[in-house]
């Protein structure tokens, strides 16, 4: 695997809290706003306005933006209404455009409201990736031009999600990228930090549409945010906080639509305000659960590493090794399992809900107490897999929403 180098990763000043602190003039912030926030013309308005305020505030402003609402997942479904199996090189060519469009109207708006302003693709911003189509990792900015326009006083609006590769191909970084390039260009620039506008007021302790009494979270380490959305909540994409972490780029993830005080995402100290024992409770209502039988585990995982599988939980009990992987990578790991000539089987019904805290390291009894909250609402688990801050539980589809409820109350995370 490429590991991820920057031409420039400058240090971060360590006690700033925001765009109003300290002296902006030679600050640069980086603002992602998701899809949701740009969901219609009138949206990408505010969203033009809200840059021009930043600019206005004296910073050297890059907004990052996602797909206007659900383009992506319209143009990938096109894509299948043509094609059972698209070509990967013609699919990113087709859905980098999403993230283009909304960056081409965000800089009209911007410029209507007097300010100038430049959209950019992932290739002309400078994001190099490796040549892996559909979940190319960022491997160099290449930010020249970027600078440029930031020092003749621009607004630069970079399209999400994309880049372009080692070998001159338009790559995407996999569903909720623009998060990714959001981080590695605050890296790349030096940014003061990296404002991920989103449609909740932060990060929670547990998806705010599924348990309505969830707490926001002020403060969440990298580590803890990592195991979060690793293990499902979509609020952050895991790559972005992996980079955030080994460039130490602070996160704030705050609402487009109101203002507060959101959550930032930095490296743990003891001085932060809520070590909890538990954090959150996140979920995934799918994951495919693979039996293989008669597998050497360096054989088996080495193929599925060579087809991009993203393997997430493993148990070998005897000769039977158990394995869970996303949902989109079934076509990949059965491909990969047939030609090793494995005997396998696969469940479709399964998801998983993870309780992830920092302060679990040192207090046992979270594993009991998740597991008589289990049962007394019976629910089965059938695998179990823990970190030193996570404990994740494989529960049935139907149960999830059921099960991260019951473990919300349990620990009284609700607020
Ligand atoms: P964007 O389009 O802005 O990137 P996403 O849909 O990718 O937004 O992520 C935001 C969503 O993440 C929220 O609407 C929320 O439902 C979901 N989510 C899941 N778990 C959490 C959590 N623990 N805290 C906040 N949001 C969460
Ligand atoms: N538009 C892409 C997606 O829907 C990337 C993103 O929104 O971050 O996954
Ligand atoms: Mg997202």
């Amino acid at each position: 695997m490429t590991a991820t180098e920057y031409e420039a990763v400058p240090a971060v000043g360590p006690d700033s809290t925001g765009a109003q602190a300290g002296t902006p003039e030679a600050r640069c912030v980086v603002m992602k706003f998701g899809g949701t926030s740009v969901a219609d013309p009138q949206k990408l308005r505010s969203v033009a306005a809200r840059l021009v305020g930043a600019r206005e505030a004296g910073y050297r402003v890059v907004g990052v933006l996602s797909a206007m609402g659900k383009t992506t997942d319209e143009l990938l479904a096109l894509a299948l209404e043509v094609s059972p199996a698209p070509d990967p090189r013609e699919l990113d060519m087709l859905v980098s455009v999403g993230e283009r469009i909304s960056c081409a109207l965000a800089a009209m708006a911007i410029v209507d409201l007097g300010h100038e302003a430049i959209s950019l693709t992932g290739s002309q911003a400078g994001i190099v990736t490796d040549t892996v189509h559909g979940k190319a990792k960022i491997v160099e900015v290449r930010a020249r031009r970027i600078h440029e326009a930031l020092d003749d006083g621009k607004i630069v609006l970079v399209a999400g999600f994309q880049g372009v590769s080692t070998t001159y191909e338009v790559t995407t970084l996999g569903r909720g990228g623009s998060d990714t390039t959001a981080v590695a260009l605050a890296a790349a620039l030096g940014a003061d930090h990296c404002a991920i506008y989103t449609d909740v007021r932060g990060v929670f302790s547990a998806d705010p549409r599924l348990v309505p009494d969830a707490r926001p979270l002020r403060h969440v380490s990298f580590d803890e945010m990592l195991e979060m959305a690793s293990s499902g909540a979509r609020v952050l994409a895991t790559r972005s906080i992996e980079v955030a972490r080994s460039h130490n780029v602070k996160l704030h993830v705050r609402s487009t639509f109101e203002e507060g005080i959101g959550t930032w995402i930095e490296e743990e100290d003891d001085g932060m305000l809520e070590k909890a024992l538990i954090s959150g409770v996140v979920h995934q209502r799918e994951e495919t659960v693979y039996h293989v039988e008669g597998a050497t585990r360096a054989r088996l995982f080495g193929a599925l590493a060579e087809a991009f599988v993203n393997v997430d939980t493993i148990v070998q009990t005897g000769a039977q090794i158990v394995f869970s992987a996303p949902p989109e990578d079934r076509v990949a790991a059965a491909r990969t399992l047939d030609e090793l000539g494995l005997e396998w089987s696969s469940r479709e019904d399964l998801g998983k809900v993870s309780l992830v805290g920092a302060g679990m390291k040192s207090h046992p009894g979270v594993a009991a107490k998740t597991f008589a909250t289990l049962e007394a609402a019976g629910i089965e688990s059938p695998i179990v897999s823990t970190s030193p801050i996570k404990i994740a539980c494989h529960v049935p589809t139907v149960d999830v929403d059921r099960a991260v409820r019951a473990l919300h109350e349990a620990f009284e995370l609700g607020g």
